[in-house]
């Protein structure tokens, strides 16, 4: 076989996940809550299952749903997204992606990447021909250097995929760097893929700059969210993306022949249960007071934290501690130690040699504390 990604295996968390269910490791890996699903939310599903929504959603989503993402977009960011040829709901934020990527990529387009990232992006990229342009984070604090950004920039850059909060190091964008990023693609005909999944997860009182506050950005954006990581149903395999009408044209093309719509019940039922803010405002709270509880209890341990100022990831370095790679160090911690974890260097370049590794805390603090009674032995 000719294959198309020769260099691709199976992704990290496939991997990690079926080691972790072999030695029966507490599962701090794949990010996914362990936790029950709001009953209310549960109920509204039953109810659109009762009431018919079982037939195909029409091909863009479920228009209430549509029309509250739209209302709640304009409320938190200030930008009107009209429902009807805006917004589209997709079959989690992965699909709306690479639907995305493969809508506008061609053979030799460049793509400007910021790595580490979430392993879906380079994939995509490649098998629709065009080419990755990594940019690096520097430092332990993960940081963007907008020079290093803009010298990645060429005539042939096509789209540049960014994400705040950002998966896998936790790190969140602040409105300076919205500012330099718009500075830097203003008079570009460059397109802005915005990987916003992590919106809502986001701590310390900080706010999230979503590409949709910023005119010049927002009107070359395609911006991804999802609704697994803001109500705890990540199985659902629910988001959506909005753009601006031309961009979701194009991606409507190939979205009507890629999956055609997404489940409909569940879409009835999100557009029911995002009527109230509050289930998706408190969740910041929420996760904060989780990070802090892991924090707190591992705080003795002879792991090094780098901050987490959003997502469900924290990442701890354990260079105190061994200098084995982190792929060695996560497979002896799942073997030795029954705890699963990511390395960073699936994320990474060829090359990386921090000695990371992630873990998710959507945990009950149940298994946060399994993990923490582990990691303060190692
Ligand atoms: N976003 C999840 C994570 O980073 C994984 C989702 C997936 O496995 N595709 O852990």
């Amino acid at each position: 076989i000719h294959s198309k990604l020769p260099n691709v295996g199976t992704t990290i968390f496939t991997v990690i996940g079926k080691l972790a269910n072999e030695y029966d490791a507490v599962n701090l890996s794949q990010g996914f809550p362990n936790f029950d699903t709001d009953p209310k939310l549960l109920q509204l599903v039953t109810d659109a299952l009762k009431e018919g929504y079982n037939q195909y959603a029409p091909m863009q989503g479920s228009f209430s749903l549509r029309k509250i993402i739209s209302e709640k977009i304009a409320t938190l960011y200030g930008n009107t997204y009209h429902p009807e040829s805006e917004i589209t709901i997709t079959a989690g934020a992965t699909q709306a992606i690479f639907t995305a990527i493969s809508t506008f990529i061609r053979p030799g387009d460049e793509v400007v990447v910021i790595k580490p990232s979430f392993d879906c992006y380079e994939p995509a990229i490649e098998l629709f021909g065009g080419k990755t342009v990594p940019v690096e984070l520097e430092g332990l604090d993960y940081s963007i250097n907008w020079n290093k950004f803009k010298s990645a920039i060429t005539p042939n850059t096509k789209m540049v995929i960014t994400n705040t909060p950002h998966n896998p190091t936790g790190t969140i964008w602040s409105e300076n760097d919205m500012v330099q990023l718009q500075e830097i693609l203003k008079g570009t005909n460059i397109i802005l893929l915005s990987d916003e999944v992590y919106e809502h997860i986001i701590f310390d009182g900080k706010k999230h700059e979503s590409a949709a506050k910023y005119p010049e950005l927002a009107s070359r954006s395609i911006i991804c969210s999802s609704f697994g990581k803001t109500f705890h149903v990540t199985g659902w395999k629910v988001g959506y993306c909005v753009a601006p009408n031309a961009l979701m044209g194009e991606f409507r093309k190939v979205h009507q022949f890629n999956v055609f719509s997404a489940n409909h019940p569940t879409q009835e039922a999100l557009a029911n249960y995002l009527k109230n803010p509050e289930h998706y405002l408190n969740l910041a709270q929420f996760y904060q007071e989780k990070r802090d509880y892991f924090l707190d209890a591992i705080r003795s341990s002879r792991f090094k934290m780098i901050p987490s100022s959003g997502t469900y990831f924290q990442v701890l370095d354990y260079s105190n501690i061994s200098n084995e790679s982190d792929t060695e160090f996560v497979e002896r911690l799942i073997k030795e130690y029954k705890l699963a974890s990511i390395p960073m260097s699936a994320f990474s370049l060829d090359g990386f040699t921090n000695r990371q590794i992630r873990f998710c805390f959507a945990k009950t603090n149940e298994v946060l504390d399994q993990a923490a009674e582990i990691l303060n032995r190692i």
